[in-house]
């Protein structure tokens, strides 16, 4: 059988990844730390024959039994109040983690696939953004601690590539949402449908007008997989160029939901890229990949899942203080 194994497996993106892969018939390892994660993401694998799970940090040394043929690098904070909250972990996570990954790659000679993002873009002034954008990064600014541990692990990724000759694809992740996002983890989609669910107003920041392109999970996971099989070692683009200013999309929830609550508007957090939209072209041409869900369809079914949760999850606010992250 071939065996892979996926970082941040207990995670939103890393939970469906193992799902995707146990169906098309592999072996695959988990390996999470659980910082942002969840055990019950995982839960229903827990007697599936065809999968273990390791709770590791991947900032350490890594030690895997036995062959491996793929491997997912999927661990990091993704949310921008996870990442400012753990800054030094998600500095780790992208460097020394990836690192990690990068030598059992080497020394099991398998392929690695590296998960980075939109991010790497930074505040965008090209739009749409094609994979051909050096971006435009402010490294010392509260999101430079992802945007930068992304950029150095596209570097040292094809670096490795490069001098050890290694397999590598990196995919370039744009805004992705679906069922087992963590309610409270701040990113929009959830805490939008949080604050309906609980009856609270929408808290959209600045004056709404940035723009955001939601792709649906079961999209993102396909075009992840045809990029890890394919031979195309550069960065790709795997998003929905579908897009859409945040205040709209803030009035799509309140019609979706059928809240009685209304919008109110906060202070911006430093940097927030005011426009963001993938130019697939590329995914189209190599992977004959494009997205297929709508976000009509998308937002029902992840809107289901967060109706499914528990009252006591509806009300755990990890990010209730979230502004002391995102203002200094
Ligand atoms: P998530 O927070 O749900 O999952 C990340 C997982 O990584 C968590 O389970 C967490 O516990 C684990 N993790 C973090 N640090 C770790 C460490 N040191 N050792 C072991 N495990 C660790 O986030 P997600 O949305 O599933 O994102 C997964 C990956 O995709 C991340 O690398 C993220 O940067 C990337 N990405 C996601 C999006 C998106 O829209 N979801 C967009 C761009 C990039
Ligand atoms: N946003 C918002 N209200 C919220 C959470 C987020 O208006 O309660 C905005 C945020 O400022 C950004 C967009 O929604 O412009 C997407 O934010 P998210 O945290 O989902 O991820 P990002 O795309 O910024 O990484």
């Amino acid at each position: 059988m071939k065996k892979v194994l996926i970082t941040g497996a207990a995670g939103f993106l890393g939970s469906h990844l193992c799902d995707k892969f146990l169906n098309e018939g592999f072996y695959v390892i988990g390996m999470d730390n659980f910082i942002t994660g969840d055990k019950k993401n995982l839960k229903h694998l827990e007697n599936h024959p065809h999968f273990e799970f390791i709770e590791h940090d991947v900032t350490k040394f890594v030690e895997i039994k036995g062959h491996l043929d793929y491997i997912l690098h999927f661990a990091s904070p993704a949310s921008p109040i996870d990442y400012l909250k753990i800054p030094i972990q998600t500095l780790k996570v992208g460097s020394l983690g990836t690192h990690n990954l990068l030598g059992v790659a080497k020394a099991k000679n398998a392929r690695i696939l590296i998960a980075s993002t939109s991010e790497v873009y930074g505040d965008p002034l090209v739009h749409p953004q094609s994979e051909d954008y050096y971006g435009n990064v402010n490294t010392i600014g509260p999101r430079g601690v992802y945007d930068e541990a992304k950029r150095f692990q596209e570097s040292l990724t094809m670096a490795y590539h490069r001098f050890h000759g290694l397999e590598t694809r990196i995919v370039r992740i744009f805004n992705t949402y679906g069922p087992r996002m963590r309610l409270n983890d701040g990113r929009v989609i959830p805490a939008f449908m949080g604050q309906a669910l609980r009856g609270e107003d929408l808290t959209v920041f600045g004056d709404g007008l940035q723009t955001r392109s939601f792709c649906y999970v079961d999209d993102q996971v396909k075009g992840i997989y045809r990029l890890l099989m394919s031979n195309y070692v550069y960065p790709v683009n795997i998003g929905n160029p579908h897009e859409i200013t945040i205040k709209s999309f803030a009035e799509e929830i309140i019609r979706l939901t059928g809240t009685k609550t209304k919008i109110v508007y906060k202070e911006l957090p430093v940097n927030d890229p005011l426009q963001r939209q993938p130019d697939i072209s590329l995914a189209k041409k190599l992977l004959h990949w494009e997205p297929k869900i709508g976000r009509e369809e998308g937002m029902k079914k992840t809107f289901d899942f967060f109706k499914s949760l528990s009252k006591e999850e509806l009300y755990k606010s990890e990010h209730k203080d979230f502004s002391r992250y995102i203002n200094n």
